[in-house]
This record gives C-alpha cells, sequence and structure tokens, in this order.
C-alpha cells in the first residue's frame, strides 16, 4: 500500500490537470494572442473586399482545421457577392453527439470584418476593430476549439465567423437564407460582438439583445448557476437587436437569436475609431465571459427539449 500511494497521487494529479484543461475554453494569453493578429496594422482594418481581410479568413480557416472542425459546406469559405466586390463568411462545424439531436442545428457566430480606415488620429488611419470585433471572432474560435475537444454537445453546432457585418449585415443576410432554403433544423443563434471590455456599474458580465423577444437571458442564467447574462437599457434604446449578425437568423427563421456583448457604447470610447487597438482591451475578463460561456453552450445543445423560445 505505502508503495503504490504516491503513484495514486500522481494519477490523480494528472487527472484533474486534465479535467481542467478541458474545462476551460481559453486563456487570457490566448485570446490577447488572437486579437492581437486580427486587429494588427497588417491587416488594415479588414475591410470586406481586400487582400488584407483575406489574411484574416486563412486564419481563421486555419485554425478551425488546427481543431479538427470540419467545413460546414464543402470548402471553409461560404462566398457571396457585394456589387464588385466579393466577401466570404467562414462557416464550420461540430457535428453533434446525439444520433437524434445532432439534426438540430446551433449556430455560434461573429463578424471577422472591420471598416478598414477611420478619421485620422496622430498619423494612425486605421481602424483596427479590436473590441469590434476581433474579441467575439477570438469567442467562436476559442468555443470551436473548446467543443471540438470535449465533445460534449448533442446538437450540432455551426461556428460562423461572418464577412461584410459593417457593410450591412451582408455575409449573415447571405448565409441565413442560404441555410434556410436548405432547410437547416436551426434552434438558436448566438452571435457575439465586443467582448473586449468589461461592463461599469451591473452585476452581471455581459448583455442579450433582444431581451425582451425571448427567454434566453433567463435560461443562460439557470444552465449558469446565476446571473451573469442582463439587459442593456441603452441597446434597447438604439435597437441594437437589428443592429448585428443574430438579426438575419431572426428575420429568416423567427427563432430567438441574439447577441451577446458586453460593450453598449457608453463604456469604450473607440467604437469605429482608429484607437480600437487591441492593448485597450480587458483579456482577464474576455478570457472569464468565453470560460462561462463554453459550458452553457454545452447546456444549450443538450437539454432534451428545446428549452429557449420566443415570448
Ligand atoms: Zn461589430
Amino acid at each position: 500500500m505505502k508503495k503504490i500511494y504516491p503513484l495514486l497521487l500522481l494519477v490523480l494529479v494528472i487527472n484533474c490537470k486534465r479535467a481542467d484543461r478541458l474545462l476551460l475554453a481559453t486563456t487570457e494569453s490566448e485570446v490577447r494572442e488572437m486579437v492581437s493578429f486580427l486587429a494588427s496594422d497588417n491587416l488594415k482594418g479588414r475591410n470586406t473586399g481586400t487582400p488584407e481581410i483575406d489574411k484574416a479568413a486563412k486564419y481563421i480557416e486555419e485554425n478551425f482545421k488546427s481543431y479538427g472542425i470540419k467545413p460546414y459546406f464543402e470548402g471553409y469559405l461560404d462566398e457571396f457577392e457585394i456589387d464588385s466586390l466579393k466577401g466570404y463568411n467562414v462557416v464550420g462545424v461540430m457535428e453533434g453527439q446525439d444520433p437524434k439531436l445532432k439534426k438540430e442545428y446551433v449556430i455560434l457566430g461573429a463578424h471577422y470584418d472591420h471598416i478598414g480606415y477611420g478619421n485620422k488620429v496622430a498619423q494612425d488611419s486605421i481602424a483596427n476593430g479590436a473590441n469590434d470585433n476581433a474579441s467575439g471572432t477570438a469567442a467562436v474560435l476559442t468555443l470551436a476549439k473548446y467543443f471540438a475537444e470535449t465533445r460534449n454537445n448533442k446538437r450540432s453546432i455551426i461556428f460562423v465567423l461572418f464577412s461584410a457585418e459593417e457593410k450591412g449585415l451582408l455575409g449573415s443576410e447571405h448565409l441565413a437564407q442560404k441555410l434556410k432554403q436548405e432547410n437547416c433544423n436551426l434552434y438558436t443563434m448566438f452571435n457575439f460582438e465586443m467582448i473586449g471590455v468589461p461592463l461599469v456599474g451591473r452585476d452581471y458580465d455581459v448583455f442579450v439583445t433582444g431581451y425582451d423577444k425571448s427567454n434566453v437571458a433567463k435560461q443562460l442564467n439557470t444552465y449558469h448557476g446565476s446571473k451573469w447574462v442582463g439587459v442593456s437599457e441603452v441597446a434597447k434604446k438604439h435597437n441594437l437587436f437589428r443592429a448585428s449578425d443574430n438579426y438575419p437568423f431572426y428575420q429568416e427563421f423567427n427563432l430567438p437569436s441574439h447577441t451577446l456583448s458586453s460593450c453598449d457604447l457608453t463604456n469604450y470610447d473607440f467604437y469605429h475609431k482608429v484607437g480600437d487597438e487591441a492593448q485597450r482591451l480587458d483579456y482577464n475578463y474576455m478570457a472569464n465571459i468565453i470560460n462561462k460561456m463554453a459550458p452553457v453552450i454545452a447546456s444549450v445543445c443538450n437539454t432534451p427539449v428545446r428549452e429557449i423560445k420566443l415570448n
């Protein structure tokens, strides 16, 4: 007994470490690295139709591949046209583990495009789009990695990074119509926008747009075990529900489709400005939000019946 005891302890320690690794979707340094790449000056503000946004698309595709996330369509890139320009959504899928529930889909999305250049400030004219929306892109990527590792989703998950959001939700509109045409059995859609800076003076981490349209906030808080999702009166006033990529899915499918965000324009001075730079974000906060989100999304994917419903 004495002899095997240290060995048992070692096995226990190793298993705990493994469990820890599986429980957490991401780390502060991982999300910092992703945002720093996407929001670097090299990518020149990721304007749709530029060669620089193609580097971002390539980066997303390479990450999906490395995680073992398969393309949803034939390839990862879902092409669409905007006048003479081409835009590309990047779309991956993690099939569900339950033979019946896997026919139902949860979509996790974020736009990876931005506006390119902004008004010059001190010789800088690149609108880097760190918070808007390299932060949401990092959330979708790290959640894709989480589900590829844990495989704890009974429903299937489509991971999508939209282009041309800044040109009027064009990428999401294109994809929502395409999925509707092929009768995709959608359950719900979550869109991630600007989660790189903390909400101020609230007792929750993120707000959901379209708060009154469904029971989504209540359900997400129930799955988490305490309140972490709330309402934003500012978001309501500006109707942010219609201002991001969740909206075309709501329009096409008439199902709960919401944006989760921690920035309602009152707690960040650099929205659509050249100062929206990688070094301005709070990566500890961001990683924490994503790590809370991962098991909550797993619950969304695993309830025997659909619990999130329009009011
Ligand atoms: Zn945005």
